[in-house]
């Protein structure tokens, strides 16, 4: 089915990303998948190519165009399995942050250079101790005359050994009530003392990304660094989830259409009792359900995807929307990989790392507990609504 979202501008952006892809991306995915992390080189050739920052406005140096210049970017990387090159991370969550919160010297010092892959950007909310539950953190920051002093550490993020730039998430109020009122966002440049990179961790899928821990110990930064105003980060933070869910709905969907496509092929051309599997009356009527529930998942993206970039408010939908892909992603790359049979279990075999890639998808930005609380609660069903 035609989609009806992008205009030939889109089309053409698209076809030029996929070329650059081809040469500069696809070339690499084995050696990073193998080494666990991406090489900034890449970054920096994204960059000046005007792939990170084509929804950033022209006067940081960015495309000026709409989110769905980045939509593109996010399907065509899935549809590549370039996983470890966490472009929508850089790109659609943190860089939001700077544009929206950030000062006018952040935006030139920062997102400027974020733009052009010169500096890579993470965002630390998660701890050892909670992740769900965001107002429970416990990393400080403590205001020193002109100066912020943080402690604490944070666990499971995203560009942790690449990244120049953290926006952390901290406690400025530790007394404030309720205890989300006392979060803040501090940006910290990794060349500050007392910032550390801690190990890269060793996961399950999605090998080629580097997840780290990132610790603080006296680390003192300028109150200039407040990304936004103090005690706001909480806001800050479920404002900007909107866009983060729809990320990974988008990216879900576009893996999901690969790993099926991979499927469809593999069945015709492999034989058992003398006829292809795709001619058993069970291999179909699975490939017909995944097929349609990928229309059906692309079709609800499609239109959330209008929606945000007409600016409307769609957090009960994007949380429906990042809960039900995700779901959709590991169903479709379990069965999927049933019909590779043995093979589908072979690391050669791409749909067995899809398998392993999809299982997180229904942890990070919010678990799928958790998008199905939002939708509860957006429906009235919780006495505190
Ligand atoms: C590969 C990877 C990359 C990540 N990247 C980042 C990053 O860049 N930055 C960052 O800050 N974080 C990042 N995270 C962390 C991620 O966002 C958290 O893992 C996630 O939010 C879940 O938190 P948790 O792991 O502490 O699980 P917990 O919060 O301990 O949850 C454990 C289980 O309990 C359930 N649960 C929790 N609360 C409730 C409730 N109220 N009702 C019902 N069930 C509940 C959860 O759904 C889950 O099933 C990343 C994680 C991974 C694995």
């Amino acid at each position: 089915m035609k989609r009806e979202i992008f205009s030939e501008e889109h089309e053409l952006f698209r076809a030029a990303f996929r070329r650059f892809a081809k040469s500069h991306v696809e070339p690499k995915i084995a050696e990073w998948n193998s080494s666990g992390q991406s090489d900034k080189a890449t970054w920096r050739a994204m960059g000046e190519a005007g792939y990170l920052g084509a929804a950033m406005p022209e006067r940081y140096g960015g495309g000026g165009g709409d989110f769905l210049f980045q939509a593109i970017v996010i399907e065509e990387l899935a549809w590549m399995r370039a996983h470890a090159l966490q472009t929508s991370l850089h790109s659609d969550i943190c860089m939001p942050y700077l544009l929206h919160y950030g000062s006018e010297a952040q935006k030139e010092s920062f997102l400027r250079k974020a733009i052009t892959g010169e500096l890579l950007v993470a965002i630390a909310m998660t701890e050892p101790g909670t992740g769900s539950d965001l107002a429970g953190i416990s990393t400080r920051a403590v205001r020193d005359g002109d100066d912020y002093v943080l402690n604490g550490q944070k666990t499971f993020i995203s560009n942790g050994q690449n990244c120049g730039l953290v926006i952390v998430v901290v406690k400025t109020d530790p007394g404030a009530q309720p205890a989300h009122r006392g979060i803040s966002l501090i940006l910290v440049e990794t060349d500050r003392p007392g910032f550390e990179r801690g190990r890269r961790l060793d996961k399950l899928g999605l090998r080629g990304q580097d997840t780290s821990e990132l610790f603080f110990n006296d680390c003192r930064v300028p109150t200039t660094n407040l990304l936004g105003e103090e005690g706001k980060g909480f806001r800050y933070l479920m404002t900007q989830l909107q866009q983060e869910r729809l990320v990974i709905g988008v990216g879900s969907i576009a893996s999901c259409r690969r790993s099926l496509a991979d499927t469809i092929e593999y069945v015709k051309q492999r034989k058992a009792f003398g006829r292809s599997i795709a001619s058993f009356q069970n291999t179909q009527f699975k490939l017909a359900e995944l097929a349609t529930e990928v229309e059906i998942g692309q079709t609800f993206v499609d239109r959330l995807l209008a929606a945000h970039v007409r600016g409307e408010d769609l957090v009960q939908e994007v949380s429906m929307a990042k809960y039900w892909t995700t779901e959709l992603q590991k169903r479709l790359t379990s069965q999927c990989l049933q019909l590779f049979g043995g093979y589908g279990f072979m690391n050669e075999y791409p749909i067995s790392t899809d398998y392993a890639d999809a299982a997180v998808q229904t942890i990070y930005a919010g678990t799928s507990e958790i998008m199905k609380l939002i939708i509860a609660r957006r429906l009235g069903l919780d006495d505190d609504a």
